[in-house]
C-alpha cells in the first residue's frame, strides 16, 4: 500500500489506534521494537524519531549513537491480536543518522543499496518466494519451549497426527488478516514440524514479510500452548528446518530467467546468474545459515543440500529449476535456513547473481543423479565441491570473497564476520555432554 501520512492520521482515528510498534532488524536477523503512544504519531511522520543504537547488536557506534528512525508508510499494519484498550499498528523503519542519510549498519537499507546496484545494472525486480519451516515445541507452564514435540506426523499428514492442524490453520487465517497470500501449508517430514509458504514478493517486500511472519507463527502458537522455533536443526536424527528461496529476476521485458527458445527454456541471463550462485555459494553460507547449529543441518541424509551443485529435476541440490516456465521461471535456493537475516541473505545472494551476469560466469553442467551415492572421485570429476562444514569454515570463506563485501557494504562485512567468530569460539571452547559421554570413562 502506498499510504500517505494523512491516510495513516485518518486509519489510527478510525482504527481507534492506541500504540505504534516501531520494527527494525539487526545485525543477526533479529526484530527490535520501539513501542510508541499514539500522541507521538506527529514526530514519527516528521522522521523525528530518535533512538541510542549504541546497544544494538552490530549498531556499535560509540562517538555518535543517536539514530532516527524513519517509518516506511508502505509497511503500515495493523495487528488483528490488539487489547481492550485499543488497537496497536505496527510499521518498519528505515535508520537513519543523524545526519539524514541512511545507516549502513542497518541490514534493511543495505538491501535497498544494492536493489538500486541490480537496476542501475538493467533489471526491475528481483522476486522471492520464501519456503520457511519451523518447529512447535510443548511449552511449559513457565513459558518456555520443553523439548518435547506436539506430534507424530510427517509429510503432508492430516489430524489426528497432524495436532498442529489448528494452530497452523490459526497463523494463516491471521496472516491472511494482516495481508498475505498463503499458498500452501503443511506438515513437513519431521514430526511437530511444519511449512508455511506465501507468495513471492519484491525482495524488500519478502525480507519484511519473513520477519512478519516469524513474529506471527510465534505470537499465534503461544496461543495455543506451543513454542514455534526456526532454529535450523533442534533434534539430532530427524531433517532439520531450511527456508528454500525461490527467485526470478525482471527486466522491462517480463521475466529474465526465461526464454522459450532457450536450453531448458532458460535464458543465458539465467545461466550466468545460476553460475554466480554457484561461484559464491560457499561464501554466501555464512550468511544464509549464520549459526553454530546451521550446519548440523547441512549434513547428508536430511534433505538439505550439503553439494554445490544444481539440477532440474533432482531434490538434492543447491539450486534447484522448478518445473514452471514463462512468467514463474525461478531458480530455487535450497541452502538456506530460517535463522538467517533476510536482508541479508537476499543482498548476498543478488549480489552472487549479479556478479554472474556481469561477468557471464557460465555454471557447470546440472547434475541429474543422486550426488549422495556419488563417491568423493566421481563428486571431484564433475567439478562439486562441499558447501561449508562448520560456522568458521564458512566464514574463512566468507572473509575472502571481495563480492560478498560489496553485497554487505564494507561496515556490516566486517561487524558481522567479527561477531561471529566471537559466536564461535564461545561454541568451540564449551564443553558438551557428547564429549563427556564419550570421554570420560574411557579415558
Ligand atoms: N527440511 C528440509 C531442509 O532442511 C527440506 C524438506 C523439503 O522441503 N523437502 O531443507
Ligand atoms: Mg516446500
Ligand atoms: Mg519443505
Ligand atoms: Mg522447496
Amino acid at each position: 500500500h502506498d499510504y500517505t501520512k494523512d491516510d495513516i492520521r485518518q486509519i489510527v482515528k478510525d482504527e481507534n489506534v492506541r500504540f505504534i510498534r516501531l520494527m527494525f532488524t539487526d545485525l543477526f536477523g533479529i526484530i527490535k521494537n520501539v513501542e510508541i503512544p499514539i500522541s507521538q504519531l506527529d514526530k514519527l511522520l516528521d522522521n523525528k524519531m530518535m533512538f541510542d543504537g549504541s546497544s544494538i547488536e552490530g549498531f556499535v557506534r560509540i562517538e555518535e549513537s543517536d539514530m532516527y528512525l524513519y517509518p516506511d508508510l508502505s509497511t503500515w499494519m495493523i495487528f488483528p491480536w490488539g487489547s481492550e484498550r485499543g488497537k496497536i499498528a505496527r510499521v518498519i523503519c528505515e535508520v537513519y543518522k543523524t545526519d539524514g542519510t541512511p545507516f549502513e549498519g542497518d541490514p534493511r537499507n543495505n538491501l535497498i543499496r544494492v536493489l538500486k546496484d541490480m537496476r542501475a545494472a538493467g533489471f526491475t525486480d528481483f522476486n522471492i518466494g520464501p519456503e520457511p519451516e519451523f518447529f512447535l515445541f510443548k511449552m511449559d507452564e513457565d513459558g518456555k519451549p520443553t523439548m518435547t514435540l506436539n506430534d507424530t506426523g510427517s509429510y503432508f499428514d492430516m489430524a489426528p497426527m497432524d495436532l498442529g492442524e489448528n494452530c497452523r490453520r490459526e497463523i494463516v487465517l491471521t496472516l491472511e488478516e494482516m495481508g498475505f497470500s498463503v499458498e500452501a501449508a503443511h506438515h513437513e517430514v519431521a514430526p511437530g514440524q511444519h511449512e508455511i509458504d506465501f507468495k513471492y514478493a519484491d525482495a524488500l517486500t519478502a525480507a519484511d514479510n519473513i520477519q512478519t511472519f516469524k513474529l506471527v507463527v510465534k505470537t499465534i502458537a503461544r496461543k495455543f500452548g506451543l513454542y514455534a522455533t526456526f532454529m535450523p536443526k533442534p533434534l539430532a536424527g530427524i531433517n532439520g528446518s531450511g527456508m528454500h528461496i525461490n527467485m526470478s529476476l525482471f527486466h522491462d521485458q517480463g521475466n529474465a530467467f526465461f526464454d522459450q527458445d532457450g536450453e531448458m527454456q532458460l535464458s543465458s541471463d539465467a545461466y550466468y546468474f545460476l553460475g554466480g550462485l554457484l561461484k559464491h555459494a560457499r561464501s554466501f553460507t555464512a550468511v544464509c545459515n549464520p549459526t553454530v547449529n546451521s550446519y548440523k543441518r547441512l549434513v547428508p541424509g536430511y534433505e538439505a543440500p550439503v553439494y554445490v551443485a544444481w539440477s532440474g529435476s533432482n531434490r538434492s541440490p543447491l539450486v534447484r529449476v522448478p518445473n514452471s516456465r514463462g512468467l514463474s521461471t525461478r531458480l530455487e535456493l535450497r541452502s538456506v535456513d530460517p535463522a538467517a537475516n533476510p536482508y541479508l541473505a537476499i543482498a548476498t545472494i543478488l549480489e552472487a547473481g549479479l556478479d554472474g551476469l556481469k561477468n557471464q560466469i557460465e555454471p557447470e553442467d546440472s547434475v541429474d543423479r543422486n550426488i549422495y551415492r556419488m563417491d568423493a572421485e566421481e563428486r571431484s570429476e564433475s567439478h562439486i565441491s562441499n558447501l561449508p562444514d562448520t560456522l568458521h569454515n564458512a566464514l574463512k570463506d566468507l572473509s575472502t570473497d571481495p563480492v560478498m563485501q560489496k553485497a554487505m557494504g564494507p561496515s556490516l562485512y566486517r561487524s558481522f564476520i567479527e561477531a561471529k567468530n566471537m559466536e564461535y569460539d564461545a561454541y568451540r571452547t564449551q564443553v558438551s555432554k557428547w564429549e563427556r559421554d564419550q570421554y570420560l570413562e574411557l579415558y
